[in-house]
This record gives structure tokens, sequence and C-alpha cells, in this order.
């Protein structure tokens, strides 16, 4: 049978006084401590959880925006999200452009109940306000099409690519993701708004984590909850002249500060490879590619 070594050596054992795999990660904070799980590798069977969802008929949504020059990622992120993205499960991809032939998704064969739309969007100058606004748009989108179509969004940043499984357990009512630039840092490190006179604000001895913009979700009416937060806190800001430190980031921190996200996320599911490859980190499944920044922004 498993021994000592081997529950050392991978992330479940088996226990011998109940029926069930064991959870062993001694390197990791596994749950928050408002008794939400945070997600690694070797803290669930996706097995269970498939079964689970599959029997419930759940249906995912993906939201990425493609804005100017961010449409050279998109061929990139679907074919890999294809390979690795709740595989089995239906999905629909919500892209988001400006650049509507940009994009010939009719290049990507999907299986049956997996498909791609294509939106419409206007962009704007700055690339801060196109990151910005994508609150405002997944907002409306959320009332107008989203809760017709899907129990859950996933909402992320185009310029990534998938490279390992990213699956069901990932879904819960509202989810954030670590980011991994301050993952395990000290709170006072993290990099929310300090000005008081912001919507975003956060003191320096508030704040569970640091949650990453390119990566949050939930169930269609927590994320219109939390857009419709973000965009309205971003406008009100805008009147005083004010724009949050990381701007969608800033606002997404106060909200999940205040509405504890149900799941979250660890920087297995967000990672970049310029902070290399720590010991903790088993699996990479959705990394950032690499872009120069004169290059794409603004353009
Ligand atoms: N974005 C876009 N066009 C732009 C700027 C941003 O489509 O000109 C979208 C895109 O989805 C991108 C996200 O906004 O992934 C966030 O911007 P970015 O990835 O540049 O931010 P970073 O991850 O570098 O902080
Ligand atoms: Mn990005």
């Amino acid at each position: 049978g498993c021994c000592t070594s081997c529950a050392r050596m991978t992330s479940l054992a088996f226990s011998t006084v109940h029926p069930f795999w064991v959870i062993v990660r001694n390197d990791v904070m596994v749950m928050t401590p408002w008794l939400s799980p945070i997600i690694w590798n070797g803290t669930y069977s996706i097995d269970i959880l498939n079964e689970q969802f599959h029997k419930r008929g759940g249906r995912v949504g993906v939201t990425v925006f493609a804005i100017k020059k961010y449409t050279v990622f998109l061929k990139m992120f679907i074919e890999t999200a294809e390979q690795f993205f709740m595989v089995g499960h239906p999905v629909n991809y919500y892209i988001f452009t400006d650049r509507v032939n940009d994009f010939n998704g009719s290049s990507v064969v999907l299986p049956e109940g997996r498909k791609i739309i294509v939106l419409e969007v206007p962009s704007y100058e700055r690339w801060q306000d196109v990151s910005m606004r994508r609150m405002e748009t997944i907002r409306d989108y959320s009332q107008k099409l989203f809760v017709n179509e899907v129990d859950y969004l996933v909402c992320v940043d185009v310029d990534m690519k998938f490279s390992d499984d990213v699956g069901v357990e990932i879904l819960s009512d509202l989810f954030g993701t670590l980011h991994p630039g301050l993952y395990g840092k000290a709170r006072e490190s993290f990099t929310y708004e300090r000005n008081p006179q912001s919507e975003a604000y956060i003191p320096t001895d508030k704040g569970d984590f640091y949650y990453a913009g390119g990566y949050f979700g939930g169930k269609v009416e927590e994320v219109y909850k939390l857009t419709n937060f973000c965009h309205n806190a971003m406008l009100t800001d805008k009147k005083k002249n004010i724009e949050a430190v990381w701007h969608d980031e800033s606002y997404l921190n106060k909200y999940l500060l205040h509405y504890k996200p149900t799941k979250v996320l660890s920087p297995e599911y967000l990672w970049d490879n310029s902070f290399g490859v720590p010991g903790f980190l088993r699996r990479r499944r959705f990394v950032a590619v690499p872009k120069n920044h004169n290059e794409i922004r603004n353009k």
C-alpha cells in the first residue's frame, strides 16, 4: 500500500481509516480563514468534480478581450484552451474585439457544445482604459446575454496560453486568483490603491490576498455584482480625477476584500515565467505570453 514517503512525494495519499483520498499539501495554504478552498494541484479529485458538474449540466462562458493589436494573442489562446480548458464540458468563448475581421474563428474547429461568439466593442485610446472598461462590458453582457447562455463565467486576459489542465475545480459562486508576483509576500507590500480618496483604497493593515486582475469569475449574477461595483467605483474616481494605481485590478481587490471569494485559485492558474518556477508550483496551467509593451500597447 501507500507509504509515508509516497505521501510526501505525491499530493494524494490513501488513508487506511477513510474510504477517501486524503489531501496532503503541507507546503501551501489550502484554505482561507473564511473557509474557502485555495485550489492547488493535489487538493481535489477531478473525476468526482467532473461527474458532479456533468450531472448538473453546467455551462461555462469565457470572456476575453482582444482590442487593437491584442488580436494577435487570440489564436494561441483558443488553440491551447481547446487542449486544456474545461475539456469535455460545454464552453462559450466570448471574444470582445474592435477588429472583428482580425479573428477568423472558422479556422478553429470546435467539438459539439463548444463555440466562439465574437462581439464587437469600442476601443479606447489608453491601454489603461481598455483594461478598465472590461468591467463595464462584462457587466452589460452579463445581463443581456451571459445570464441566458451560461451558469459560470471565467474572465481572463488574452495575452496568455494554457499549458496544463484548467477544469471545473475552479468554478464557484465567486472566485479570484492569487497574483503570481505577490504570492507569499507581506500584506504591506501588496500593491493595493493607497490613496484614501480613491474608491479602491485599502489601508496597509487590511487585505487578505493580492488578487490578479487577469483572472476572476463565478456565477453570472456574482460576476455582474463584481463588475458593476468595479465599473461604478472607477467612474466615481474618474470624476475626482483619480485613477487607481493598477486600474481594474485595484477595484477588483477592493471588491474581493469585502465580498470574500468562495474559492481562491493558486498561482498555478495564472503564472508568469519571469517569476521562475518555485517548488510549490507543481503545475503551470495558464502562463503569460511575453510581449513587448511598446510594440503592442496603445496600437
Ligand atoms: N487589452 C487589449 N488591448 C489593449 C490593451 C489591453 O485587448 O490594447 C486587454 C487584453 O485582454 C489584455 C488585458 O486587456 O490581456 C490586460 O492588459 P495587459 O495584458 O496588457 O496587462 P498586463 O497583464 O500586462 O498587466
Ligand atoms: Mn495580461
